[in-house]
């Protein structure tokens, strides 16, 4: 075991996803660092593994450099949820493209291996329906949500061009709609707020007509994916679609967490966010190729722990 303990950098380790990860790598005997800088992650969601030896938080910006020793970094950093990262998009920009550009300095001088977190927004409003990587998307260069996605499609380029001019072992995964456990309760996601909202017997607010579609995601599926792709032989860098095919419209998601928390909750309609894309599926053909990943839990089952959470959130927070 000792002799394949890596020294793993996660950032934004405190985050929804990034702290699943931490403690994931944590259970395969690794050394794990959990760098963030807090903005939407919390030490909440990573207290439990705190009282781990191998395990330490460092407090740091990805828009700072950062010196360390490490074999592996999972870039997470970022804001994920529309309203968070639309709160100060300049800052969102930064993270993405000067994150990427210090984790990828790191990475080359200690000749490690890193894997980035981007996402189904790099094919922005898509016209191509599922998503397959070799799509180049159809995003919105000036509008409010462009801080994100311009921000990660920078990212996805300087990772190919660090790959292609300094030889550097690159993973990238293109993240479709991920929910679970440790999300924000105020983070403004669909999943999030629609639980959120069936647990306080609140209405619950579907921006639009509700037939947009979005593909969820379980968290622990999603892990799987980012642990195999690090592990895949070196000439394999993505991109690669991650995310659960099963596509459902807001209004069949809403209906679908009445059921499983019996609310009486009703739907109200409030206007559709800018740019808010009207449907999304990925493609996971590659990913079960090259990866032999495809998801295993269906939304029902995964809807069920998340529930779990916020109603114990909810009752400990009030
Ligand atoms: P999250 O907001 O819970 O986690 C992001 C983490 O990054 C937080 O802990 C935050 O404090 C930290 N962070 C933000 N800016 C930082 C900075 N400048 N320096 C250091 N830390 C910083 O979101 P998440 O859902 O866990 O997303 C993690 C990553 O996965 C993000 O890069 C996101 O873009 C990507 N992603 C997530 C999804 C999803 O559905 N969850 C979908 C596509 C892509
Ligand atoms: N959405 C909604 N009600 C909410 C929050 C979101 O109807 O309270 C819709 C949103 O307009 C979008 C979908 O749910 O069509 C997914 O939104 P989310 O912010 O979770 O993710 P993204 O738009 O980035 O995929």
């Amino acid at each position: 075991m000792y002799s394949l303990r890596k020294r793993v950098l996660v950032t934004g380790g405190a985050g929804f996803l990034g702290s699943h990860l931490c403690e994931r790598l944590l259970n395969e005997g690794h050394d794990v660092i959990c760098l963030d800088n807090f903005f939407t992650g919390t030490r909440d969601n990573v207290l439990h593994l705190l009282d781990n030896p191998h395990f330490e938080i460092l407090r740091h910006d990805v828009t700072q450099p950062l010196h360390t020793e490490v074999d592996e970094i999972y870039n997470l950093a970022c804001p994920a949820s529309p309203p968070h990262y639309q709160a100060d998009p300049v800052q969102t920009t930064k993270t993405s493209v000067m994150g990427a550009l210090n984790m990828l300095g790191l990475a080359r001088r200690c000749k490690a291996k890193i894997m980035q977190a981007s996402t189904s927004e790099v094919y922005g409003d898509p016209e191509i329906h599922p998503q397959p990587e070799s799509y180049w998307g159809n995003v919105n260069p000036i509008g409010f949500r462009s801080c994100y996605d311009e921000g990660k499609r920078c990212a996805e380029t300087l990772f190919f061009d660090y790959h292609r001019q300094h030889k550097l072992r690159i993973k990238v995964a293109r993240i479709f709609n991920t929910y679970g456990p440790r999300m924000h309760p105020n983070d403004g996601r669909v999943v999030s707020n629609f639980i959120v909202q069936a647990l306080r017997g609140e209405d619950i607010t579907v921006y639009g007509d509700g037939l947009q579609t979005r593909s969820f995601c379980y968290v622990d599926d999603l892990i799987e994916a980012f642990v195999r792709l690090m592990d895949s032989p070196d000439d394999f860098t993505g991109p690669v679609n991650t995310g659960n095919p099963g596509e459902f419209t807001m209004l069949e998601l809403a209906e679908r967490i009445i059921g499983l928390t019996g609310s009486k909750s009703k739907l109200v309609h409030k206007p559709l966010p800018h740019d808010d894309p009207k449907q999304r599926q990925p493609d996971i053909t590659l990913a079960r190729q090259a990866l032999g990943w495809e998801p295993k839990i269906r939304l029902e089952e995964g809807l069920k722990p998340t529930i779990a959470y916020f109603d114990n959130f909810l009752k400990t927070h009030s």
